[in-house]
């Protein structure tokens, strides 16, 4: 049996560190928006190279930070892809705006920048490019056009943390960058939780105060806000998986490296790293137009897989009325055909990448 994603062994590595950070939480004290969020905040803005970090109960909650700090809200749109979480459609939804889709780049699956100029509106508040897989959009690119139209960008880094693009990590080159913490993420806490970073103090101040109702400083609300808060449990936690988050996305790296040897001349299209990015492979995703055959090997060899992600949000009966282009967004929706991600996991071991390659090649051929 081999797993999609196992935590368990993550935490078996750090065993005795986590026990440790867990222990001391217990004993200080102090549960929430303590010297353990404030130390992790300030270690995790350095990791990514931002001047300033604020923590939330969910990456689904940073996104909302993010879009509220902005004062974005009814009536604005922001421009967006339907290959995503459904996370990223939720937060906009969250604040009232509306979601813009453009379609997706034939060799990566991000947003093609190609498609932002035309879908501007005048209503068009901020770009919302998704470093999808762990994989970087072109952000110099979409800053530019941002730049001429007077308009934010905020990053869903979700499932990129670790990812950079000209050295530089994902999450600093728009206005605010959004980070998940969820168990399975990159950066995985043991429950939820989320960050956005930011080079602006002024926006950090806001979403430390919408975070706790709006206060500030005292339990005097003034703006209306909401409890999204990273708990001193998790963020000792994360602090200490931090400190090996880059060996885990150089063995993630490692692993996608025995993948794309493997499978080089294969069938399969490959993920693709565009010149000058670090893909931080939080999903290692394929495309086959085989994919019944292959799901129904995995099956057979008890090989765990996902489809990331199975239907568009465009056409989900929860976001359907959400105006699109007449066509529709056909590099999204025809790659929701022929995606599967195969394991990937920094502690994945050799023979299992073997075993996957070998089923792989066996089901294509
Ligand atoms: C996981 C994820 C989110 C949301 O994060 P949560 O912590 O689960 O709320 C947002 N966007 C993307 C692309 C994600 O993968």
């Amino acid at each position: 049996m081999i797993k999609l994603f196992d935590y368990l062994r993550g935490y078996l590595r750090h065993r005795e560190e986590i026990d440790n950070a867990i222990h001391c939480v217990l004993e200080s004290g102090q549960l929430i928006l303590g010297p353990e969020v404030r130390a992790f905040e300030q270690e995790f803005a350095q990791y990514v190279g931002a001047s300033d970090a604020v923590g939330s109960a969910s990456g689904t909650d940073a996104l909302i930070l993010a879009l509220r700090a902005l004062e974005i809200g009814q009536s604005d749109e922001v421009i967006t892809v339907a290959n995503t979480a459904v996370a990223t459609v939720a937060a906009i939804r969250a604040v009232g705006a509306t979601p813009r889709f453009v379609d997706v780049s034939q060799e990566t699956l991000l947003m093609d920048p190609a498609l932002l100029e035309s879908a501007i509106t005048p209503r068009t508040r901020c770009l919302l490019p998704v470093h999808l897989f762990g994989n970087p959009v072109p952000m110099n690119v979409v800053v530019g056009i941002a730049e001429r139209h007077g308009i934010s960008v905020i990053e869903d880094c979700a499932q990129a943390h670790g990812a950079c693009l000209s050295g530089r990590h994902v999450g600093t080159f728009g206005t605010i960058g959004c980070f998940s913490f969820y168990p399975t993420k990159n950066l995985g806490a043991f429950g939820d939780g989320g960050i956005c970073v930011t080079n602006s103090r002024e926006l950090a101040e806001r979403m430390q105060s919408l975070r706790m109702y709006g206060f500030q400083g005292n339990a005097v609300s003034h703006r209306e806000g909401f409890n999204s808060r990273l708990d001193e449990l998790q963020a000792a936690i994360l602090r200490v998986k931090l400190r090996y988050l880059d060996s885990a996305i150089q063995a993630r790296r490692q692993v996608a490296k025995r993948y794309c040897e493997a499978l080089q001349d294969s069938e399969l299209v490959l993920p693709h790293e565009i010149p000058s990015a670090i893909h931080a492979y939080h999903l290692f995703v394929v495309r086959t137009r085989y994919r019944s055959r292959v799901v129904t090997s995995f099956e057979k060899a008890q090989i765990a897989f996902g489809i990331h992600y199975p239907v568009p949000i465009h056409l989900m009966p929860a976001y359907k009325h959400l105006r699109c282009s007449s066509d529709g967004l056909p590099v999204t929706e025809r790659a929701a055909k022929e995606i599967v991600s195969l394991p990937m996991f920094p502690e994945l071991e050799e023979a299992e990448v073997d075993i996957v390659i070998d089923v792989l090649r066996e089901s294509i051929c």
